[in-house]
């Protein structure tokens, strides 16, 4: 049949299989909030109809300032179903860089978090678009605001009908802008569609991929506008799993193990450092996290000690692999009986793999004339794949992408397994050879004096480039030393990839995904002086 495939229908499947199914909120002051899909649907109706009395445009877009909880979901789905455009905007980019995307996208109206309206009120004038102005709480609640006719979201919904006739439309209508954070140039806006969006769920759920299931209690620690909470607000009901939604407060460890073991959560998703605060926490307090069965640890390499360290937790941590441009999910290392028979050593190096390619997603690495080059495990070339959850081309833009180039550096091994080595722009090439900053870090993160590592290229007279290990070290180890950590590395990766020399820092700078900023850090040392030179 020629039936579409819309978020509109994973929104009537989880009406009829979870409609009891909650949905649980940490708001900001740290209450709690829980209702269920068939609550949260009705709401998204009200919403329907409010962007209706407020004559939102068809394919408007509708910029959204939020994070992780039950009036941001409704949002995702009341814009899009309605046939309008959910634009996720990251609050923790440069404010330049917000009043950049909310003009690029010409959102016609914001929905925000109290806490963002001093940032919008700052830059409200430079934002011609945007003709309403709605704060995510209840009319007592709303605050005193120089943004015009500020309204509150609980009254506007209140006062309408949560009867809605949802439309129907082409799969391919858009859904949702979501920008890419712009470490180089201006932030660039991926457009995803209902089909791109469906198949997307439909691939990450299946049993050898991510796989939730009815049984699951999912808490995305990623936010929903870095990529949708890597898909969760969707895949979630998609599976008929309930779903926990954390709020702003996802560093603090203590109380996100606390909501986990109070909601018997048994899957969550985190970028590594949020993995390792929790890691920590759960080493000083002795408490546990007896729910907690698996997690994706992605956006960025983890180390293996901290796989290592979860497992005693009792959560298997697997690794998933994507991008924006990809809705975001590329490839996911699933947990299989035949990695925990290998020998200690090869199944640590199995489980740091980025994973197979999802079902629909094609993988191949090409030389730097565009050759395919060989899937052994060990030739390195840039990463490209194809999928119909990729994006075509960038918002605004025309170029249209047959193989999508994703700017990382990876293998393809014989067993389909991908593994990111770099990003091109992070290699560091020495004599004319490549070196894995990723593998360097996470031998080191083997070492128990080592929080935080990262390797960056800096230049040098003789060969180029050679690299530059950069370690927090733990509080406990004020003995350490550069010599002592370089010559751990010894037999861990080869002899020419040991670093020249050892930077000690108190801490390292973060993206606004909370990714370790290794532009910034070039920068730092960019006129660094090797010792002995
Ligand atoms: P940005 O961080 O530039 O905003 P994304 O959030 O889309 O963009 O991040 C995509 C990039 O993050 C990938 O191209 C890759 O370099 C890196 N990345 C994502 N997941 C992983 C992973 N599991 N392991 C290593 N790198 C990853």
């Amino acid at each position: 049949m020629d039936a579409q495939l819309s978020i509109t229908t994973i929104m009537h499947h989880a009406e009829m299989v979870a409609g009891s199914k909650e949905i649980v909120s940490r708001m900001n002051d740290g209450t709690i909030h829980r209702y269920t899909y068939a609550d949260a649907f009705l709401r998204a109706r009200q919403l329907a109809n409010t962007l209706e009395e407020l004559a939102i445009g068809a394919e408007a877009r509708v910029g959204t300032l939020a994070w992780n909880d039950y009036r941001h979901f409704e949002l995702h789905y009341a814009i899009p179903c309605s046939g309008r455009i959910c634009h996720t905007i990251n609050p923790k980019l440069f404010p330049e860089q917000i009043k950049f995307i909310i003009n690029d996208a010409e959102d016609e109206a914001l929905f925000i978090d109290p806490q963002f309206i001093p940032l919008l009120e700052s830059m409200s004038k430079e934002l011609p678009s945007v003709r309403h102005w709605i704060a995510l709480c209840s009319q007592s609640e709303l605050p005193i605001s120089s943004l015009p006719n500020l309204q509150s979201y609980e009254n506007l919904i209140s006062r309408q009908s949560s009867e809605f006739d949802w439309p129907e439309f082409d799969e391919k209508r858009a859904s949702g802008l979501c920008y890419t954070s712009g470490t180089t140039g201006n932030p660039k806006g991926v457009l995803g569609n209902h089909r791109s969006i469906v198949l997307h769920g439909m691939a990450q759920n299946m049993a050898s991929s991510v796989g939730l299931t009815s049984e699951d209690v999912v808490m995305p620690l990623v936010p929903m506008f870095h990529v949708n909470a890597w898909g969760m607000p969707y895949n979630a009901p998609m599976a008929g799993a309930k779903l926990v939604l954390p709020g702003p407060h996802v560093a603090d460890a203590e109380s996100m193990v606390a909501l986990v073991n109070s909601e018997r959560v048994t899957f969550s998703l985190a970028v590594p450092t949020l993995w390792s605060g929790i890691n920590s926490y759960l080493n000083e307090s002795g408490a546990s996290l007896p729910s907690l069965k698996r997690g994706v640890i992605g956006g960025a390499a983890g180390a293996l000690s901290l796989y290592e360290d979860m497992d005693r937790h009792g959560v298997t941590l697997e690794n998933g692999w994507g991008m924006t441009e990809l809705s975001p999910m590329g490839s996911y290392n699933r947990s299989l009986g035949w990695h925990t028979r290998m020998s200690d050593s090869s199944g640590g190096q199995q489980r740091l793999k980025s994973g197979r390619p999802l079902f629909g997603m094609q993988m191949r690495i090409v030389d730097e004339d565009g050759n395919s080059l060989p899937h052994d495990g060990k030739t390195t070339g840039v990463l490209e794949v194809r999928a119909p959850w990729a994006c075509q081309s960038y918002f605004g833009g025309t170029q249209q992408h047959t193989w999508f180039s994703t700017g990382d550096v990876a293998t393809l091994d014989p067993n389909g397994y991908m593994q990111i080595t770099d990003r091109v722009k992070d290699v560091i090439k020495s004599g004319g050879e490549w070196i894995s900053s990723i593998e360097i870090e996470n031998a080191i993160m083997s070492h128990p004096g080592v929080r935080e590592a990262v390797v960056i290229g800096v230049s040098h007279e003789h060969w180029s480039e050679r690299p530059l290990l950069i370690v927090v070290p733990e509080d406990l180890e004020p003995e350490l030393t550069a010599e002592a950590l370089l010559t751990f590395l010894q037999g861990k990766v080869p002899k020419w990839w040991i670093p020249n020399a050892c930077e000690f820092v108190d801490e390292l700078p973060h993206t606004a995904t909370g990714k370790v900023s290794k532009k910034s850090l070039r920068e730092v040392y960019d006129h660094y002086q090797w010792p002995g030179a």
